[in-house]
């Protein structure tokens, strides 16, 4: 039931909301919600650019990182037209996209560009690969039983090279990976760049939504403290939300604080939405809340 709200909302703003974005329209659907785009930084031998998704669709981003003879993309959207949407932006470019990368296991960082992008190469830790390899086809049926096949890619692009941790210089640009393990998803890759201060974290790092926040806040406290002890960047760049700076950190410790004391003190999955809704009325995501309380809050045998 609560899926089926939480769905009902989805729709409702999806049809409401809305029409914005700088990703070049197309004729036959100029009435839909557009992503929005903006350049994070730019350098005479890189330029970043990030997606935002509508908040009515989580405000999920991808990345483009803009080298001087190619692309580099960092996840595909939950959503067949916002990948679209990215996908008519890395076009405009005018630079083939030579890798893409999945931060992390979950369908909204990938459902959404099989159709989009049919022939990149995919570049993924082992594991989420794995996971993505098993999980992929599942959550295609799931979603478009929900929402139809205009709104999920039906096509599934699978990762096919396994990402490392490492350091590597591309067309002159240094580029750090480092993997993360057990925050908000089990392990996530993430890309830096020191040159420009740039830590692109995906979704270790929420921004303006509420964190999808279905079990223990530790491992996830935990990685966010670590990062906080990391110095040299200032600009970050958060799976769902707006590029930011440095103080997001602080904001997601605090949300897992009152996330955690709220737990302590909550009836059950209601009193617990009800509370974090009132700590926090101006985040998007709301929506969120309602796909994971039933697993946060299991319905009594
Ligand atoms: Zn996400």
């Amino acid at each position: 039931m609560k899926k089926l709200l939480a769905l009902g909302l989805l729709i409702a703003s999806l049809s409401t909301a809305a029409i914005v974005g700088s990703a070049p329209a197309h004729a036959q659907d100029n009435e839909r919600p557009r992503a929005l785009v903006q350049v994070v930084k730019s350098t005479p031998d890189v330029t970043v650019h990030t997606l935002v998704a509508p908040s009515s669709v989580f405000s999920v981003t991808s990345h483009i990182i803009e080298f001087k003879s190619q692309l580099f993309v960092v996840d595909g959207q939950f959503f067949a037209p916002f990948a679209a949407d990215l996908k008519a932006y890395t076009t405009q470019l005018g630079k083939p996209v030579t890798r893409f990368y999945i931060s992390h296991e979950h369908p909204d960082h990938y459902l959404g560009m099989g159709d989009a992008f049919p022939d990149v190469t995919v570049y993924a830790l082992p594991g989420v690969r794995q996971h993505i390899e098993k999980d992929g086809p599942e959550q295609i049926a799931k979603w478009t039983a929900k929402l139809g096949p205009k709104m999920v890619a039906q096509h599934l692009v699978l990762p096919t090279r396994d990402a490392h941790a490492g350091r590597e210089v591309v067309d002159g640009v240094a580029l750090e990976f480092a993997t993360l393990q057990d925050h908000e998803a089990a392990e996530s890759l993430v890309i830096k760049l020191p040159e420009l201060g740039i830590y692109i974290a995906q979704d270790l790092l929420y921004n303006g939504v509420h964190l999808w926040l279905p079990g223990s806040t530790e491992g996830w406290r935990k990685a966010l403290t670590g990062l906080q002890a990391e110095s040299g960047y200032t600009t970050f760049l958060v799976g769902h939300g707006q590029p930011t700076d440095r103080q997001v950190i602080g904001r997601n410790l605090a949300y897992l604080d009152t996330v955690d004391r709220i737990r302590r003190s909550a009836t059950g999955g209601a009193d617990y939405k009800a509370q974090l809704l009132q700590a926090y009325p101006d985040l998007g995501g709301a929506a969120l809340l309602d796909i994971y309380l039933p697993l946060a809050y299991p319905a009594k045998p």
